[in-house]
């Protein structure tokens, strides 16, 4: 008995290494979302970056022929200024950016980035100019110094330990026996929610790039902490353009301008000022999270 319970521990050792190493691959992949389907054109130029004013032209969009997605949504966003989109579950928010990012290609209309149609230039370039703080923080298996420098791979330990430092986690990350060193993920130290956002605004901050999308969480994070990364969100969005996938309302108050999306539809947009005068879907959804928060 003996004799066969070391064989079968080790084989249970093996069986979660290679799980633990496929949950890694499906993670990778859910977080490329899908295998590439999109091709650089031949001889496709790399994107040119001045200021950054993106703009979504009529896009239309559909995973599936049979049923549309996105219905013609029309909107610039301004070098450096800031564009939230908000709606109900499913309305098409997080397929804003899966666009952006050319997992997949519109299926009527186009999207540029200071004029130039992102189908024209190369996937590296484009993605390069391209920062997503997304909902769910994926962790390496790996130090906090590589899932930092992730970021950006060539950068050196100063520039990971400044963006650490301006995402406000150089000091819990010292405190930590090991420091930069320590392992975390799934094997390693679970980092909090928050810690995690603070982690991914640390390797957007590295990588630096001209337009940013924040996929904003959609489980909440405690008050206080939600509180402080809004604001370094803020601060790192200013000056930067950036679209925001607006899960909680609380979020976008400042943005220069809000689109509620319904059904793949912009149905309003304007300021949020603005929205509330109009006392349409935005003041109704408004309306609803003030309660829920009140309660
Ligand atoms: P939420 O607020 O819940 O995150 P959302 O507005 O971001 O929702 P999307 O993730 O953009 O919604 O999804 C829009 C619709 O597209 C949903 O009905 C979803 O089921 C569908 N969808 C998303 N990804 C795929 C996919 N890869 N293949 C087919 N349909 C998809």
């Amino acid at each position: 008995l003996i004799q066969l319970s070391i064989p079968l521990n080790y084989l249970g050792m093996v069986y979660r290494e290679v799980k633990q190493a496929l949950t890694n691959i499906q993670r990778m992949y859910a977080l490329l979302d899908e295998p590439q389907e999109v091709r650089d054109a031949p001889d496709a130029p790399a994107l040119r970056v001045d200021g950054a004013t993106l703009r979504f032209e009529h896009v239309d969009f559909h995973y599936d022929a049979a049923r549309p997605i996105l219905r013609d949504v029309d909107f610039t966003i301004p070098a450096g200024k800031t564009l939230a989109v908000v709606g109900t579950t499913g309305a098409g928010k997080s397929t804003l950016a899966r666009l952006l990012y050319r997992f997949y290609d519109v299926t009527g209309g186009r999207i540029t980035i200071d004029g130039q149609d992102i189908r024209e230039v190369t996937q590296d370039s484009l993605r390069a100019a391209i920062g997503i703080v997304p909902q769910d923080t994926v962790l390496f298996n790996d130090t906090i110094y590589y899932n930092i420098a992730y970021g950006r791979p060539d950068a050196d330990r100063e520039a990971v330990i400044a963006a650490a430092r301006s995402a406000h986690i150089h000091d819990f990350i010292v405190s930590l026996p090991q420091g930069y060193d320590s392992m975390v993920g799934e094997r390693g130290l679970k980092l909090s929610g928050g810690e995690k956002q603070r982690v991914a605004i640390a390797r957007t901050l590295l990588k630096d790039p001209h337009l940013l999308v924040f996929d904003e969480a959609t489980s909440a994070l405690d008050t206080r902490t939600e509180k402080i990364i809004q604001a370094e969100l803020a601060d790192i969005a200013r000056h930067r353009t950036t679209l925001v996938i607006a899960h909680r309302l609380s979020t976008i108050v400042e943005a220069d301008e809000i689109l509620v999306l319904e059904q793949g539809k912009v149905v309003e947009r304007g300021t949020h000022a603005r929205l509330l005068e109009a006392g349409g879907r935005y003041a109704a959804l408004w309306a609803m999270q003030q309660r829920e928060a009140g309660s």
